[in-house]
């Protein structure tokens, strides 16, 4: 199958490599000449060029830029098209950029591979991203059932688990497990550098270790994405985001207090749930 990607950086470069490794032929589309260039050396792609018109061949295609860039980028990206051929976007919201790709394109479904890495751009693509991870698809009434089942296809070839859903469930549910979170690491860290003692601060920096890496990882990734999450998630992020300061200010007021035997509670039921979330 001819496979369109357009936006060559992380998530594109990496369909690349798996989608090229199953034979597919991978037509890449990326903004910078160096991109195009690299993504063909690295053998993500058989063919790449910054010209939209390369993807008149594509079957299927992806569209891996910028959230803010998705919706402008299928507006131009139409004139090259065929009517049969499908396309589907892997941005990390859904419910503005279904309702606005829906009316100018028919055969669109929206999708979201949740698989990620703090590092970005085709340097940081990788193979078998999306091996066992979960991928959101987001079909609407008017989807094409053969739109859906090609795409369903493509996304089982890699490995990853598929999950449907409304746009705007996907973009609540995101706002708890993923757009929180980079809010959340981000202050973490922020908070740290709040540390008047010099000494003290460097000290903190050295002793960091597994729990800091693991709770700042998100929080210190690509600050585009980031704002790009809280853009286009605006009301679920900020509803997520009071919810948050709620239970922050719930621990603060325990601690302040010297209750320690509701903390342990408080701290045994979070044990215990976030099974519920990773395992
Ligand atoms: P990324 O590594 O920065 O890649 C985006 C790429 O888009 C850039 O390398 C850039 O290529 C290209 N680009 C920018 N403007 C373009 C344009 N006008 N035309 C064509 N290409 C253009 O970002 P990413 O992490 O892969 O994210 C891409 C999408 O995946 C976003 O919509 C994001 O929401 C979604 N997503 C990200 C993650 C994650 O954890 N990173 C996870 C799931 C979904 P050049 O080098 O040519 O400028």
């Amino acid at each position: 199958m001819n496979i369109g990607i357009l936006g060559l950086g992380l998530i594109g470069g990496s369909l690349g490599f798996d989608l090229r490794s199953q034979g597919h032929h991978i037509l890449g589309v990326s903004r910078r000449e160096s991109t195009c260039e690299k993504a063909v050396a690295l053998g993500s792609v058989d063919q790449a060029s910054v010209d939209l018109s390369l993807l008149a061949a594509a079957e299927v295609v992806f569209i891996c830029t910028p959230l803010a860039l998705i919706v402008p980028q299928l507006e131009q990206l139409i004139a090259h098209l065929s009517v049969t051929t499908v396309v589907t976007d892997v941005g990390s919201a859904k419910a503005e950029i279904v309702k606005a790709i829906s009316p100018l394109w028919n055969n669109f479904i929206g999708g979201h591979p949740m698989a990620g890495r703090t590092d970005s751009g085709i340097e940081a693509a990788q193979r078998h991203l999306f091996v066992g991870k979960p991928y959101v698809l987001t079909p609407i009434t008017t989807t094409p059932t053969t739109a859906i089942t090609i795409v369903e296809d493509i996304v089982r070839s890699l490995g990853a688990n598929i999950y449907h859903c409304q746009p705007e469930q996907h973009d609540y549910a995101v706002s708890w497990i993923s757009h929180l979170p980079v809010m959340v690491s981000s202050s973490l860290i922020a908070a740290c550098l709040s540390e008047t003692d010099p000494d003290v601060l460097q000290l903190a920096q050295k002793l960091a270790s597994s729990g800091f890496r693991d709770t700042s990882r998100v929080g210190g990734g690509n600050s585009e994405l980031g704002v790009m999450m809280a853009r286009y998630n605006r009301q679920a992020l900020l509803r997520s985001l009071q919810q948050y300061r709620h239970h922050l200010d719930e621990l603060t007021n325990l601690i302040d207090q010297e209750n320690w035997a509701v903390l342990e509670e408080k701290l045994k039921l979070t044990h215990q749930a976030r099974r519920n979330f990773v395992e």
